[in-house]
């Protein structure tokens, strides 16, 4: 499929079960793409009804359908053949995830190049799941734990980047055997539906995977309420994040929680200048800092602060805004204009505490139309700032001069959010105590934006719980099951305990 065929293929509709079908409602709503700010495809609005069908599709192949017999090995054969679709359908997909929000198409082609990656590595653990014989101190008994698939997975996607956010769940998941019913953002749903094609024609049985498309309060939030979802994968803000933690534990579903950083990116005076300076603009400008890990806070030593700095800024002078289909281009529009406020506002809020501009701040004059925000810069950011403290998931750099290693930790630390952390030093045991010192899931020491298919990755703090990749990540979608075999024939008394 072409570039321009992915744009004429609507109204799309929703899997279920083993049908392709439209909402209950018959309603849709438009996917906006935010360079044109046209609607580029009409997607289906599903409503609670929506939700109850394709849970009960989902709980149907779970409990009795034939996905429920395979074996591991049959499993990893349907996961490696969707490997192979998603590589060759890796462009339409890209596409698709640039339309509906507006990322590079270089960054959503790499995604999309590492998509099958993840299907890969899982494909080969699924006939790998064993379990564990227990030296039980009782005797005559053989104890063994079998690992057990979770059940239903309701997933739940941001709109950053959505298939990949997907893949961190379904691949693990489907590997340990679970079904899921699958809901991207409201911003985004396209490209999950085009994926959605390629797990029926992989051959996987009718209801392991299910869409529903639509919005939070008539999607999002039937779906984690449901009961017959026994795990509820989320990535999404921290305030959302909350609210589906609480719902989820009105039925005591499982919940793994995705969620918001401010990660600080420190550069100490050894630090190689060169490379830092690519990972801060990596850190904050990359993605147009939509990015959960986004290197949002820049710690930088007081004795480095100016040439680090100077640095900085002229290579944010010479980023490429345009638009993002353009393969020159290095920053396109923000996904779409509730959140470009939003990121506005932020500047405002900057400004007003009492910070200093000194790059960017407003749309760049030769973008008059579209979500284009320049990248921003703050100097002289105190961390007890809104720009310091709170997620902005934009463009907008905030800094924050230390004197010591003592003061780089504390900064970083003082913070809600825990999820990743960049150290730039040539001092290796610095390094290391850093690494240790510092309250977050992933730490890069001299890197920044590094993410895996066989490496962990979760938040500490308001950034969530669960950990997703890695063997790790299926864990997640697992639960164990302790068998007890009495080996002797003892008839033993009712009345005592073990
Ligand atoms: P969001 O919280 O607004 O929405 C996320 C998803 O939740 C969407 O599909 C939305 O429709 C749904 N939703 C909204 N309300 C709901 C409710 N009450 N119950 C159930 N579902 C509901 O977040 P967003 O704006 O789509 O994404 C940006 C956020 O995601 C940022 O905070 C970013 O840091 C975070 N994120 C985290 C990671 C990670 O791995 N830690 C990765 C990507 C994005």
């Amino acid at each position: 499929m072409t570039v321009a065929e992915v744009g004429e293929i609507e109204p799309h509709r929703l899997l279920v079960g083993h049908e392709w079908v439209d909402s209950l409602s018959t309603e849709t709503f438009s996917s906006i793409d935010p360079y044109t700010g046209k609607s580029w495809a009409e997607i289906p609005a599903c409503g609670p009804e929506d939700v109850e069908r394709a849970v009960g599709a989902a709980r149907l192949a779970f409990d009795d359908g034939p996905w429920g017999k395979m074996t591991g090995a049959d499993r990893g054969r349907l996961i490696r053949r969707l490997a192979v679709l998603v590589d060759e359908n890796a462009e339409e997909l890209a596409v698709a995830e640039v339309r509906d929000n507006g990322k590079l198409l270089r960054e959503m082609r790499g995604q999309m190049e590492a998509l099958p990656n993840y299907y890969e590595y899982f494909s080969g653990a699924a006939d790998k799941i064993g379990g564990d014989v227990i030296g039980s101190s009782k005797p005559n008994f053989f104890v063994y734990q079998l690992l057990e698939p979770v059940g239903v997975v309701g997933a739940i996607t941001s709109w950053n980047s959505p298939l990949l956010i997907a893949a961190y769940k379904l691949a693990p998941g489907l590997a340990a055997g679970c079904t899921f019913v699958l809901k991207p953002s409201e911003h985004t749903s396209v490209s999950t539906i085009l994926f959605a094609r390629l797990v029926e024609e992989a051959g996987f049985p009718p209801g392991v995977l299910n869409v529903v498309t639509g919005d939070g309060p008539n999607v999002g939030e039937p779906l984690v309420s449901n009961p017959g979802v026994d795990k509820i994968a989320f990535t999404g803000s921290t305030v959302t994040g909350k609210r589906v933690a609480s719902a989820a534990a009105s039925h005591l579903a499982k919940v793994s929680l995705e969620l918001g950083g401010k990660s600080p990116n420190i550069v100490f005076d050894d630090a190689d200048l060169d490379a830092a300076t690519s990972g801060v603009i990596a850190g904050i400008f990359a993605a147009c800092g939509q990015s959960c890990v986004a290197g949002s806070r820049l710690l930088v030593q007081r004795s480095v602060h100016d040439e680090l700095l100077s640095r900085v800024v002229d290579r944010t002078a010479a980023i490429t805004i345009g638009n993002p289909l353009d393969l020159e281009t290095e920053m396109g529009p923000l996904a779409f204009q509730a959140h470009y406020d939003r990121v506005v506002s932020f500047v405002a809020a900057g400004l007003e505490d009492g910070a200093e501009l000194i790059f960017g701040g407003k749309r760049p004059d030769h973008l008059p139309e579209g979500l284009f925000l320049e990248p921003t810069i703050f100097d002289r950011v105190e961390n007890g700032m809104r720009i310091a403290q709170e997620e902005i998931f934009g463009p907008v750099l905030s800094v924050i001069s230390f004197e010591d290693e003592d003061e780089a930790v504390r900064l970083a630390n003082d913070s809600s959010h825990g999820l990743a952390a960049g150290v730039w030093t040539r001092d290796i045991q610095r390094g290391h105590r850093l690494a240790k010192a510092i309250q977050a899931g992933t730490v890069w020491l001299n890197a920044y934006r590094m993410v895996s298919h066989d490496v962990p990755f979760g938040g500490y703090k308001s950034s969530g719980y669960g950990r997703e990749n890695g063997l790790e990540g299926l864990r997640e979608y697992q639960q164990t099951k302790t068998v007890w075999v009495e080996t002797e024939g003892i008839v033993r008394d009712p009345f005592k305990l073990g």
